[in-house]
């Protein structure tokens, strides 16, 4: 344990932010770093509880929480760091971009502020950088097994590294021009800069992992050649088809799917190329944002950086507790009202609002929307809820430039899909076995094409999962 009485001696602190007239200037992370004296101090709030919920029931990698807590009060960073790499191949990562759930399950956010779990992962890893304790581990053997994984985002990357760890040899194609995946062309550099990705993937390139970009299976090489050249497929395509809303006025200038506008500004920063004439840009502009989750905000957060003139962001859904409510009890996710960085940032934010019409200049340019309150009911006994509109609350919102945040349906059901006969199940996803394989022998899927949209944590959890299933596939082969 660390400190018997460390969440009775310490209060819960998290790491500063940015000024926000600074931060707005610039596209450089918006959170601050903690002191690591502050983080032991943090880490003795650990309670070790008898059954640890942050890590059985919180983290969908089963970080373990307590140890590494208490290594961290101990002041044994180095075996802190073991313990987080036991579980997560990339704590960076999700120690600046996890929304941690094993916060909401940690027990003492029953009667008080939880452990500032996330923040001490992240202070691990980064000294585990700062004193080069990460360095490559490469296989003891060789296995020549050859494994294909289509897609490098978190849960195609995580995969790769434990196959080429395991000895297997692994190539991961990737039709964009660099790996990550949502990482790094969805996740605005404001939460996650780039070169934390870069410093990760030479790791891996050190591992043995081979990356072919600029690839897109299915339109450049074909499944056939790969099922042929490899003795496991693994596809960890993400859930890249965008839900639309085909409502009159669908077609008119200015209204983009989010991701469109976000890859954008990702490849500017970069410094990749964006043709003037594609350019989605919210400088001047009234922008309206529809949809109320985090891509939304991650567009708030950009079109505030380009200089939008105003910035709304609209939900269909009501506006959510301040605190968690009795149908929601610990150790549960909460449905709360979350404000993000972005949020701080400057944005009006609307909830119970159906947009019914895009409303354009001559038909051409968007002007604004039609929109119109609505009342939700009370869960039915299945939980489910419907609206009615209410009397008389239409209303007209100005807009320039609307992006469409409204989440993912399922994969792109595009060439590849269709080429191999992938089954799909009823929402459009890949359907798997319980060893991860789709309808085709030795082609393996994960995370969101075959979940739905996610989160980073649990496409890690994925690729690690499925790593296993294929590992055990290709030795099931030596036998
Ligand atoms: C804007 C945005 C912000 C987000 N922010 C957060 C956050 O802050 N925290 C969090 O936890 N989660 C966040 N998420 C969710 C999270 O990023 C995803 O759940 C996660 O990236 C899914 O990982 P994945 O590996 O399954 O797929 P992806 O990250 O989508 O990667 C799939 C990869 O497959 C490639 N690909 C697809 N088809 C082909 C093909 N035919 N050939 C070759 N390559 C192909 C794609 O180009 C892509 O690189 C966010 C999502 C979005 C959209
Ligand atoms: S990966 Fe996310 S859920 Fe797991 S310990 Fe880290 S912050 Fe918590």
């Amino acid at each position: 344990m660390a400190k018997p009485t460390g969440f009775l001696e310490y209060v819960r602190q998290t790491a500063p932010k940015r000024p926000v007239p600074q931060r707005v200037q610039d596209w450089r992370e918006v959170e601050g770093h903690l002191p690591d004296g502050t983080l032991r101090e943090q880490a003795a709030r650990c309670m070790d509880c008898g059954i640890p919920f942050c890590h059985a029931f919180g983290c969908p990698l089963a970080n373990r929480i307590p140890e590494f807590n208490e290594m961290v009060y101990r002041g044994d960073w180095e075996r802190a760091l073991e313990f987080l790499h036991a579980t997560n191949n990339f704590p960076e990562i999700t120690g600046r971009v996890c929304p941690a759930p094993c916060e909401a399950a940690c027990t003492l956010s029953i009667g008080a502020e939880p452990v500032t779990i996330r923040q001490v992962e992240l202070a691990v890893v980064e000294r585990g950088w700062r004193e080069g304790l990460i360095g490559p581990e490469r296989p003891h053997r060789r296995t020549g097994r050859r494994v294909v994984v289509v897609g490098s985002g978190p849960a195609g990357l995580a995969a790769a590294q434990q196959l080429a760890r395991a000895g297997h040899e692994v190539v991961v194609f990737e039709k964009s021009p660099h790996p990550g995946g949502i990482l790094r062309y969805g996740i605005p550099d404001f939460k996650l800069e780039k070169w934390v990705l870069d410093r990760r993937l030479d790791q891996m390139r050190a591992e043995g992992v081979a990356f072919e970009t600029g690839v897109a299976v299915g339109d450049d090489v074909s499944m056939r050649y790969l099922a042929g050249k490899f003795d496991a497929v693994l596809l960890a395509v993400g859930a890249e088809q965008p839900r639309d809303l085909t409502i009159p006025g669908r077609g008119l200038e200015g209204i983009h799917f989010a991701m469109d506008f976000l890859v954008q500004q990702n490849r500017r920063v970069a410094g990749e190329d964006v043709p003037d004439d594609d350019a989605i840009w919210a400088a001047g502009r009234k922008v309206v944002v529809v949809g109320g989750g985090d891509t939304g905000s991650d567009c708030v957060g950009t079109a505030r950086r380009q200089g939008a003139a105003a910035v709304t962001q609209i939900e269909l859904l009501p506006e959510p507790p301040a605190q968690r409510s009795a149908d929601c009890p610990w150790p549960a996710w909460p449905t709360i009202k979350r404000t993000s960085s972005s949020h701080e940032e400057g944005c009006e934010r609307l909830w119970s609002v159906l947009t019914k019409e895009f409303i354009g200049h001559g038909g051409i340019d968007v002007h604004g929307l039609r929109c119109v309150r609505i009342a939700w009911s009370e869960p039915d006994a299945d939980g489910r809820r419907s609206f009615e509109e209410v009397p008389d609350s239409e209303f007209h919102l100005e807009a320039d430039l609307v992006l469409l945040a409204l989440g993912f349906v399922h994969v792109r059901h595009g060439s590849m899909v269709t080429e191999a006969g992938l089954a799909t199940d009823d929402r459009g996803n890949l359907k798997v076995d319980a060893h991860g394989m789709t309808s085709r022998e030795g082609v393996f899927a994960a995370s969101d094409c075959v979940h739905g949209a996610s989160l980073v944590v649990r496409a890690i959890a994925g690729g690690r999962q499925v790593a296993e299933h294929i590992d055990d596939y290709l030795r099931g082969d030596d036998e």
